[in-house]
């Protein structure tokens, strides 16, 4: 398989979202972030492009202004443009004085690379994944560093960063490019821009290895995957909202809503309705249970009666059995496995506690047995979703 390494970022993500991309080949609407991202990127290459004669603060900030308006920005038209504007001047000033004079030396801008992943198990197939590392420096004591730009909001924590994908792909393709450079004196880093901000990691050989496993395993996921949306927080930043079986409810008008004549947004609208008043039923319903149990309590009966029906005190026993002593009888009898079950839910709730490699080997026993379809309900506001989508 040949794929990029943003395409398998996609996929983690949401298979959906890859699907659409990488299969059915549908170009996704750039989101405002991920142009200013873009045009941040580009005006940093610029700047770095002049090393080692590298363009004054002023000369930086002119020509971001200039390059600002050659681009279309075009979602200008509430103040939006200007804001994006201002973040970026604050964000190229913060760089320029944390970062000049510089130390290093530029070696590569924008380098594209390609990496072969072999799969030893499976007679040597080859799998190519490239991508785009954004630069490359030469530090002072002869270490390189490669440097990703981030621009996203969060900035990642030391943790993240040492168990990042796209880091430990970057350090497979140096040593790929200079094959003498050792591990130890390859640093990997990643530079979140609004917060001026660097936080650096290393990868060891072993790292290498699981990251080659870690590739492969996805590339698999991929070729099996039936591509269900994966919908979270990063919705917000999808261009494909308006095509996706997820959104494209809140996307499309209401005479193409009404299926069969239907009108589904009446019909959900009444279910909620009915279900605040389921509420107010059931604490009616307690209430009342409430008030006949304690009466049967107070007289003694066993049995009170009303004209549609009957409640009776019925005694029972909670019962628990000791497990060695059930074992001991049953495993005999080989029927211990018939009443042992392992519970989905409880491995869950377990695998939070225990150690990463053996949630692994938990992962790798899964099986799944069957895909079903299931329905979830939340009670939420349309105008504050699609609210959300915008922001
Ligand atoms: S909107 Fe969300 S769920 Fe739908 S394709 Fe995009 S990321 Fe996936």
């Amino acid at each position: 398989m040949r794929i990029s390494y943003s395409s398998l970022e996609a996929f983690q993500k949401c298979p959906l979202k890859f699907k659409f991309s990488e299969i059915d080949d549908i170009g996704e609407p750039k989101g405002k972030e991920a142009v200013f991202g873009n045009y941040l990127h580009e005006i940093l290459k610029w700047f770095y492009e002049k090393d080692p004669h590298f363009p004054d603060m002023e000369k930086l900030l002119d020509y971001y202004y200039r390059h600002w308006s050659k681009n279309d920005f075009s979602w200008n038209g509430n103040g939006e443009e200007k804001d994006y504007f201002q973040e970026g001047l604050r964000i190229l000033e913060s760089f320029y004085k944390n970062n000049l004079p510089a130390q290093s030396s530029i070696l590569d801008l924008e380098t594209k690379f390609e990496v072969v992943i072999e799969e030893k198990e499976k007679n040597g197939k080859k799998h190519i994944l490239s991508g785009i590392i954004d630069r490359i420096d030469k530090l002072p004591d002869g270490r390189i560093e490669i440097i990703d730009y981030k621009t996203g909001k969060r900035i990642a924590s030391q943790k993240e960063a040492d168990n990042n994908l796209q880091l430990s792909l970057y350090a497979l393709a140096v040593k790929n490019r200079w094959p003498k450079i050792s591990l130890k004196n390859i640093s990997l880093s990643l530079y979140f821009l609004k917060f001026n901000e660097k936080i650096e990691t290393k990868r060891t050989e072993e790292d290498l290895l699981i990251t080659e496993e870690k590739i492969i395993e996805l590339i698999h996921k991929i070729q099996k995957s039936k591509f269900e949306p994966k919908p979270s927080p990063l919705c917000r930043w999808c261009g494909y909202q308006n095509i996706c079986p997820v959104w494209r409810h809140l996307f499309e008008n209401n005479d193409e809503n009404n299926y069969n004549s239907v009108n589904i947004e009446e019909k959900i609208d009444e279910y909620f309705l009915l279900e605040s008043r389921k509420e107010e039923i059931e604490n009616k319903l307690n209430e009342l249970k409430n008030f006949i149990e304690a009466y049967i309590s107070q007289t003694g009966l066993k049995r009170v009666f009303g004209k549609n029906g009957y409640f009776s005190q019925i005694t029972e026993e909670k019962i628990s059995f000791n497990k060695e002593k059930i074992r001991d009888v049953l495993s005999p009898l080989g029927k211990w496995e018939e009443v042992i079950e392992i519970n989905a839910q409880k491995i869950k709730k377990i695998i939070r506690e225990i150690p990463p490699e053996s949630r692994e080997e938990i992962e790798k026993a899964k099986k799944i047995e069957k895909i079903y379809d299931t329905f979830l309900i939340t009670n939420g506001n349309k105008k504050d979703l699609e609210e959300e989508l915008e922001e």
